[in-house]
């Protein structure tokens, strides 16, 4: 049997989806494709009709309708691409269920899959590759709403990512970084490093370019809520709570965030 192998890595390539999601597209080194996230098919059916690619495999992360909502009509066009996801998220049409520690193979890659609860109780992260898919549990300098999980069980989730390699790139699944970031200059208004990240963010999003994907290590730099033993983001959430333990801090800036 041959063994597929890829010494050049896989090429990663933006799908733009309704106002601010993204929809990953993975290509190894022939015509065959992965698509992350399809929450419309048409923007992502246009991209595989005009760049003639085959979609061999649709990978999800969570149940949300803006990351499964264009499965049903791409398996129309490819009735034999697998729909692999959560075994814990309600997810429709998969042919292959994963859940934490399980290891799936993309175009010679492996992947493995991350148990990341909390914005849906089932949500998964995928990592190889130097590549984290994370769908909305970590976004450029913020982190998903937390709607099913509880607050611990999301900052678990943010510290498994953030202990990852640091060179890691970040392909979260929406471009929220803009808005993410004024939150996180209210937090930490001295933070050098996020007032030269927001002009080269405004840079880019002046040219419709992307901010994604990030690192991990640039996070660490940017982001309020895998900053919350650092000592200025804990003097910002003083008022609003007194228990200044790193899950406290957490607490306090996803409520903060929530009504800024
Ligand atoms: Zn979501
Ligand atoms: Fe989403």
């Amino acid at each position: 049997m041959l063994t597929e192998t890829n010494t050049a890595g896989l090429t990663i390539k933006n799908i733009p989806a309704f106002n601010d999601n993204y929809i990953w597209l993975i290509q190894g080194n022939d015509q065959r494709c992965a698509l992350i996230d399809p929450g419309e098919a048409a923007p992502a059916l246009a991209e595989l009709q005009s760049q003639n690619l085959q979609l061999d495999t649709i990978i999800i992360t969570h149940h949300h309708a803006d990351h499964v909502g264009g499965v049903a009509e791409l398996l129309r066009h490819y009735p034999k691409a697998k729909v692999i996801g959560p075994a814990n998220d309600p997810v429709m049409m998969l042919t292959q269920s994963v859940q934490g520690g399980d290891c799936i193979n993309v175009f010679g890659e492996t992947f493995l899959v991350i148990d990341v609860p909390g914005h849906t109780n089932g949500h998964i992260a995928y990592v190889g590759d130097g590549k984290l898919f994370c769908g909305d549990v970590l976004f450029s300098a913020g982190c998903g709403r937390v709607f099913e999980g509880t607050y611990q069980q999301m900052y678990d989730s943010l510290q498994k990512l953030a202990s990852l390699p640091q060179e890691t790139e970040v392909y979260c699944a929406h471009e929220y970084t803009s808005s993410n970031l004024s939150f996180a200059l209210a937090v930490e208004p001295e933070n050098d490093l996020l007032h030269q990240y927001r002009d080269e963010v405004n840079r880019l999003r002046a040219q419709k370019k992307p901010t994604i994907p990030t690192t991990l290590r640039q996070e660490k730099w940017v982001n309020p809520f895998l900053r919350c033993q650092e000592p200025d983001v804990m003097k910002a959430v003083s008022e609003r709570t007194n228990d200044l333990s790193a899950l406290s801090v957490f607490c306090a800036l996803r409520d903060w965030k929530n009504e800024f």
